[in-house]
């Protein structure tokens, strides 16, 4: 029996096609179900659609066997556990700092918004730019407008988000997609059954 974790939402509209190339579907029925565990076209294979955020911590424990999640859900969580195999090329997006204006620093600390908060840390690190990191869920958007920091780290896709706000997208963190990442444990006692399933994947890429 092989577990696949998939990330719910946006991740996974674009996720289902490329399985479903593979050689695994879902059925509408199952996909609309209020089921947490679904069954496949294939009696061995189950899923379970949970938080992208969820998806390492699932794979790394070996709940699931195999998931797809983003690499910034992934560089958050760390690699404990878990090995990335495939960049699926799919919601796509970029890592980046964004503020009112270019001269978002005011001051010795850096306040930064963020829910990244390790790559954040990590990027104004290497910046050599001491700061003060705000770790907030959502609504980050809002977090300069109100005063409650400098900048904020956020992904941003067509930018919408940013300008409705009156933030710009300013320094280029980090270019993310959705990955494919395998229970390293897994990866040895069901070696045949992932590989032939990464492989069958990144065949149909
Ligand atoms: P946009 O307005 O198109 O720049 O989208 C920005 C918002 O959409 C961000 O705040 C994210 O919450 C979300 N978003 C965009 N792309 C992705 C993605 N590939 N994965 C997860 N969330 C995303």
């Amino acid at each position: 029996m092989l577990t696949i974790a998939l990330s719910k939402g946006r991740i996974l509209e674009q996720t289902l096609p490329l399985l479903k190339k593979a050689g695994l579907e879902i059925a509408a029925e199952e996909l609309n179900s209020r089921k947490l565990i679904l069954d496949t076209n294939l009696d061995d294979v189950k899923v379970v659609i949970i938080r992208g955020t969820d998806v390492p911590v699932f794979v790394q424990h070996g709940a699931a066997d195999m998931g797809i999640t983003g690499k910034d859900v992934l560089l958050e969580h760390g690699a404990n556990g878990l090995f990335e195999m495939l960049d699926l090329g799919i919601a796509k997006c970029r890592l980046m700092v964004a503020a009112k204006s270019e001269n978002y620093q005011q001051g010795n600390i850096l306040k930064v918004a963020t829910k990244y908060v390790k790559s954040a840390k990590k990027y104004f690190e290497q910046k050599g730019q001491p700061c003060e990191i705000i770790k907030l869920y959502g609504a980050m958007e809002l977090a300069p407008v109100v005063g409650l920091s400098h900048c904020i780290v956020d992904i941003v896709d067509t930018g919408n988000t940013l300008k409705a706000n009156g933030l710009i997208p300013l320094d280029h963190i980090e270019d993310i997609s959705s990955r494919l990442v395998i229970n390293s444990a897994s990866f040895k006692t069901k070696n045949a059954a992932i590989k032939s399933w990464v492989n069958a994947i990144e065949k149909n890429l």
